[in-house]
């Protein structure tokens, strides 16, 4: 067995969203499960820095990890699959090579030469793709390409892995995700697509390892030979991808393809027993066979797209297994929630929790949402904007403050019960300047959340610029709404509750990001099962 560290590259053809996310999060559950310790990096092609400043209609939601980076919501199933937190170094955007390669530039490091494509951005890219397996951490590193074959933005990543298995020949493979789509007029499955997006990758240079064909029927043996053929990948290497009910389905569907065998085999790394999987087999039957249905109203301003809300909602599907309950989400858009149709949308809701977000667009709908909820005493979790809204709503309509608002959407309100950070002042750069990653938090005994997390320090992830501002926190604590959640060195408040309500609690943090199937995150479960009630 080599000693060095062991590449897998996960590219995509004939179309998007055919998820390489999950299956790179599946093929590295089960190389984790047999004893290799593995990450997953993801290369996205655009020219964005970070995904921090998109807007989440662009690409959902904007994952944060630990060490305070902005990225791909594809990190967020990593870490869900997986277990092990993510960084800095497990996504990289076009922006980033280019910004590095630049600033080297700026500084002589190239000596006069020219600065090309090749070999200064596919070198960069190589280099980011190697610090994760240089750390001496993981044996394997398995590297997600965003978008297509073929794209031309992501024609130097492609050049890249196509150097890398030269210069790495023994360490390095390809799977190739590609699209079998079945022509209903016909009653056929067709391969001619991932035909030509093989030929694609043959074109630059790359001849793929393994298939992974996503299917909506089976792909029998006629099939599977046919594709071996025209792409010169042996018959046990082309993979079905069949749709599953549950992304969590994903992984032992591939074993029972044997995806990961075959993918050691080429790597020379020995198999091992085949790993039961038994922790997350039992997710699933818990997952498949609930006793109840709890139905929970998300309220936020991205609601057409669910994906800005990824993390949300993968948390309290993995809160509805703790409780054995299906979790129905009701989405709710913030933007048409006004106090005549409050109740009406609010109909069959078990418990709502309002959403994390930036800007005015659909803040009345979630103050709105959270007068409901305290009023009706129904279950309520608010995140980041959630919180500072149930902070507002609690400052206007309990302690009388007319006016009280968030200095985000009226600079000089009258009322500033959210502020502006201190740190945050002299901020202008909108990219990554965030109070961004993982700060402790110091929990009030007896409180609802000290309850759910059953400890008093916790780490939880941020990212905001506004907070509590403190010197309302006496009038808030004399009527109610106390602070059970505090940082322990800026005694920032991290976290808002109403002892009298049934469950009321906000959080500065956002919870959601921490959320995995092992470890199904204790405040959502703790929302969920005030829900059920
Ligand atoms: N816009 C708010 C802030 O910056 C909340 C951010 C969020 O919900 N992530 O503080």
């Amino acid at each position: 067995m080599s000693n060095s560290t062991k590449y897998i590259f996960v590219t995509g053809g004939v179309t998007s969203s055919l998820g390489k996310g999950i299956i790179a999060a599946s093929l590295a559950k089960l190389l984790q499960a047999r004893g290799y310790s593995t990450t997953i990096q993801k290369l996205d092609p655009y020219i964005n820095i970070d995904p921090g400043t998109l807007n989440p209609y662009e690409h959902g939601e904007c994952f944060v990890t630990d060490d305070g980076a902005e990225t791909d919501l594809d990190l967020g199933h990593y870490e869900r699959f997986l277990n092990v937190p993510t960084s800095q170094a497990n996504n990289v955007t076009t922006g980033r090579i280019y910004q590095s390669v630049i600033e080297k530039e700026r500084k002589g490091e190239y000596l006069g030469k020219t600065v090309q494509v090749i070999p200064h951005i596919t070198d960069e890219i190589k280099e980011r793709i190697q610090i994760l397996g240089k750390k001496g951490t993981y044996d394997i590193v398995i590297t997600e390409i965003g978008g297509t074959v073929g794209d031309i933005e992501s024609l130097p990543y492609v050049e890249a892995v196509r150097q890398m298995k030269w210069e790495h020949e023994d360490d390095c493979i390809v799977v190739h995700l590609t699209l079998i789509p079945y022509l209903s007029a016909a009653g056929e499955l067709k391969t001619k697509p991932t035909q030509h997006s093989v030929k694609q990758l043959l074109e630059l240079g790359v001849q793929p390892d393994i298939l992974c064909c996503r299917t909506e029927h089976e792909l029998d043996l006629t099939l599977r030979k046919k594709i071996a053929k025209f792409c010169n990948v042996n018959i046990n290497a082309v993979i079905e991808a069949r749709d599953a009910e549950s992304i969590y389905d994903v992984p032992l569907l591939m074993q029972d393809e044997n995806l990961d065998k075959i993918a050691l085999d080429k790597l020379n790394l020995p198999a091992k027993s085949t790993p039961e999987l038994k922790n997350w087999k039992e997710f699933l039957t818990r997952l498949k066979n609930p006793t109840s249905e709890t139905t929970i109203g998300l309220v936020g301003k991205y609601v057409e797209l669910k994906d800005s809300y990824k993390s949300i909602s993968e948390s309290l599907i993995h809160a509805g297994v703790v409780n054995n309950t299906k979790v129905n989400v009701h989405w709710i858009h913030s933007d048409k929630l006004t106090s005549d149709n409050i109740s009406k949308e609010m109909e069959g809701v078990d418990g709502v929790l309002v959403a994390p977000g930036f800007g005015s667009r659909g803040i009345s709908g979630k103050i709105e949402t959270v007068r409901y909820a305290r009023e009706n005493k129904l279950p309520f979790f608010g995140i980041c904007l959630g919180m500072q809204c149930a902070v507002i709503e609690f400052g206007r309509n309990v302690l009388g403050l007319t006016d009280a608002h968030t200095t985000e959407i009226i600079e000089d309100c009258a009322s500033p019960v959210i502020d502006l950070m201190a740190e945050q002042k002299n901020i202008s750069n909108l990219g990554g300047t965030m109070r961004l990653g993982a700060y402790k938090c110091q929990l009030t005994p007896g409180s609802k959340v000290y309850k759910a997390y059953n400890t008093d320090l916790i780490s939880e992830r941020h990212r905001h610029r506004y907070e509590f501002n403190d010197s309302f926190l006496k009038q808030y604590e004399e009527n109610g709404m106390k602070a059970t959640g505090k940082n322990p060195e800026s005694g920032l408040v991290e976290v808002v509750e109403i002892s009298e309500h049934p469950w009321f609690v906000g959080a500065q943090f956002h919870p959601e990001y921490k959320s995995t199937v092992a470890n199904p995150h204790p405040l959502f479960a703790a929302f969920v099962k005030a829900s059920m009630k």
